[in-house]
């Protein structure tokens, strides 16, 4: 009897299990239900939003108007067709909700640089690739994070004076990118020579990252859309106001690359301090008028550099959304 009644409770227990069992399927398949209903909704509103800003922007995506100066690039918008990542963003999205925003932070990865003598050519060459190296392997590694395509720009580190699509060599600007071809300009002794002969690497370092910023900006599709719209401004200053947010936003990456290499490369506090003594020295003069300020005042040019520096993700460089006095 006790063990009858002992088999009769397991056999019991055992159905109650079974129901509790199929109690739990039943509830674990209707939140998987309910999460994939949630997860379907936003993305189709994300989508929506996405696609329809950049119909709205892009009305003629053939059409990216006169190469100005520094960008509007044959195939610059070129879509990606390989598995695994996504189309390169246009229109507004590409500037304000790129994906290399939500790509996190940025991989510190070694980046050993041989000591620099600045007024020795090669040692200076030596010195450009090797950040060159790791500007690419870190800016390869966060497109891949963001699903995007990277494809690395040609580097023009020259001796000769020579002609580039965008303006010939020397220049005034010193470092440019060129991104109707794509390339870094920099003269090994006339980068030198502009910087009144400094001999600490990191300007040069942080000089090169901010050129590969903007080649950054070129290849995640931003730099397309804010040429364009820089374009279609008639005032001197509102087209200023553009170009302040790129120059800021590649102050910012540049300060992001270095502090993700600080511990290998080697950098130490004294670098950090010459590097936003550096940003400010490459501001925008106090008493300059809104038709002269391209690079944001002192304040600001130090502010997103350190910013970049300390969070070393390319989402807090974002300046296309930051407040009219963050980009002044
Ligand atoms: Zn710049």
């Amino acid at each position: 009897m006790h063990a009858g009644f002992g088999e009769s409770s397991r056999a019991e227990a055992v159905r109650r299990a079974r129901r509790s069992d199929r109690r739990v399927f039943a509830l674990v398949t209707a939140l998987l239900v309910a999460l994939l209903a949630l997860t379907l909704l936003s993305w189709t509103t994300v989508a929506e939003e996405g696609s329809g800003g950049a119909s709205q922007e892009m009305e003629d995506p053939a059409d990216v108007g006169p190469p100005a100066d520094e960008t509007n690039v044959p195939g610059s918008g070129a879509v990606s067709e390989r598995l695994g990542t996504q189309d390169t963003p246009t229109g507004r999205t590409a500037l304000v909700a790129n994906p290399l925003y939500e790509s996190g932070r940025l991989s510190p990865l070694p980046c050993p640089v041989p000591e620099l003598e600045s007024q020795d050519p090669e040692s200076m060459e030596e010195f450009l690739h090797t950040i060159a190296d790791c500007l690419d392997q870190t800016w390869e590694a966060q497109f891949a994070k963001a699903g995007l395509e990277y494809e690395a720009p040609e580097r023009v580190f020259w001796e000769e004076p020579g002609v580039s699509p965008c303006r010939p060599y020397p220049s005034p600007a010193g470092a440019f990118y060129c991104r109707a071809s794509e390339s870094i300009y920099i003269g090994l002794t006339d980068v030198v020579e502009k910087w009144n002969g400094a001999s600490q690497s990191v300007i040069y370092a942080s000089l090169l990252a901010h050129e590969y910023a903007h080649h950054v900006q070129g290849e995640s599709g931003l730099l397309e859309y804010y040429h364009e719209q820089r374009q279609l401004e008639t005032e001197e200053a509102d087209r200023n106001s553009w170009t302040r947010r790129s120059e800021l936003q590649a102050n910012c990456m540049a300060g992001a690359f270095l502090g993700s290499v600080r511990v290998s490369y080697p950098l130490t506090d004294g670098d950090l301090d010459t590097l936003l003594t550096d940003a400010a020295a490459t501001a925008d003069r106090p008493e300059e008028t809104a038709e002269e300020r391209t690079h944001g005042s002192i304040d600001n040019s130090v502010s997103w550099t350190e910013q970049g520096w300390e969070e070393q993700d390319p989402g807090v460089c974002n300046t296309w959304e930051a407040s009219e006095d963050e980009v002044y």
